[in-house]
């Protein structure tokens, strides 16, 4: 192995990561999960979440597990068989939405847009007066399209509070590097994972639930319990508030993590933050062009935190990101789907959204391009 750095840290921070702070905190003591120590942590990193989420949601938690996790968890707790799940897809991760949501036996209707645009969501509220009588049981949409760079615009479908249609909404590459706002949106689940624009290791899976969809936990629970006890939110609950009660075995080593990730993230502000992954995203997605490479996203709806950009003609995929990382230490992701082995995803997410990680790849990229 080459002593190799991830300069762009798409996926989050390797072992041998050029962005010490992205490690912080794993050093920290190993606690017993019920020791009152680490139940103090857990608290503190409920009311850092909170703050992050820009929610005043009681339960705020975070999941063990990844990302993924956090997708299953909202999904299992809120969904039983038979319901209707209406999914925006305009990517990857609304396909997977509406896997995750199949596979709990909903009844999944797609509001499908085309890869690389926003979804209209216009037509995801239509489509919930017009499903099931407008008693669809949610609508869940992704809000940073990983796949393709997209920031779909989610704040109108605070409509659906006026319904008795539950709005869940995936976090993941957006939480810490654009605004994300639970309560002004009308959120009732939403999730995340550590390892993108938070800037923590992998391995947890921050979540939010509304007291509107604890209502529908506690509803669910009274008769039919939730499918999965490892992700049942009524369960978390008791386990990391008050009162305590065992439920698994939560890692002290990742809380520690995302605890002093979290805390690095408010002595930036989080405000500096959001400005931090705009200039960056900017002065890759402002240089690329004049390089030959198109970019995806319109404009309007384009993410600083991961950008989705066409090769230029004759670019060799494969041999050039293997170059890239073999010789310069630089990860970029491959295109997904329809985008598969003609683009590129490119993220600049958490620590990795610095100035240096930008001129390397532009320098990397004059010297194999020619
Ligand atoms: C990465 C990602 C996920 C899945 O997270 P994992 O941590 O890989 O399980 C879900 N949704 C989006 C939008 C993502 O980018």
């Amino acid at each position: 192995m080459s002593p190799g750095v991830s300069e762009l840290l798409l996926l989050g921070p390797g072992p041998s990561n050029p962005y010490p702070e992205a490690t912080a905190g794993l050093a920290r003591p190993v606690l017993g999960h019920l020791d009152p120590e680490f139940l103090a942590l857990y608290a503190e990193v409920g009311e850092r979440l909170r703050a992050v989420f820009q929610t005043a949601n009681r339960v705020t938690l975070p999941v063990s597990g990844t990302g993924s996790a956090g997708m299953e968890c909202c999904l299992v707790n809120l969904l039983e068989p038979g319901d209707t799940a209406i999914v925006g897809v305009n990517g990857y991760f609304g396909e997977r939405l509406c896997e995750v949501a199949r596979r709990i036996g909903a009844d999944v209707v797609r509001v499908e847009g085309e890869w690389g645009k926003p979804l209209d969501p216009a037509r995801l509220l239509e489509a919930q007066r017009t499903t099931a009588g407008g008693r669809a049981r949610l609508v869940a949409v992704v809000h940073a399209e990983t796949s393709t760079g997209v920031r779909n615009d989610v704040a109108p479908l605070q409509a659906l509070q006026e319904t008795d249609t539950l709005f869940v909404l995936d976090t993941v590459t957006s939480l810490g590097g654009i605004p994300v706002e639970i309560d002004a949106w009308g959120v009732d689940a939403a999730y995340s994972a550590t390892q993108k624009c938070l800037g923590a290791v992998s391995g947890l899976a921050p979540v939010t639930f509304s007291e509107r969809a604890l209502a529908r936990v506690a509803d669910r629970a009274a008769d039919k319990p939730i499918s999965s006890f490892y992700l049942d939110a009524g369960l978390l609950d008791a386990y990391v508030y008050e009162p305590h009660r065992y439920h698994h075995t939560a890692s002290s080593v990742l809380v520690s993590a995302l605890h002093a990730g979290l805390g690095r993230l408010f002595d930036e502000g989080l405000p500096s933050a959001w400005e931090r992954h705009r200039r960056i995203g900017e002065l890759l997605q402002g240089a690329l062009p004049a390089l030959g490479f198109e970019l995806i996203a319109p404009a309007e709806n384009r993410l600083p935190q991961l950008t989705a950009t066409r090769l230029p003609a004759g670019t060799d995929d494969g041999k050039t990101r293997r170059r890239l990382r073999d010789e310069f230490g630089i990860e970029v992701g491959g295109g997904l789907g329809p985008f598969a082995g003609q683009a590129w995803r490119i993220g600049l997410m958490g620590h990795g959204a610095r100035e240096r990680s930008v001129a390397s790849l532009l320098g990397a990229l004059r010297v194999l391009l020619g």
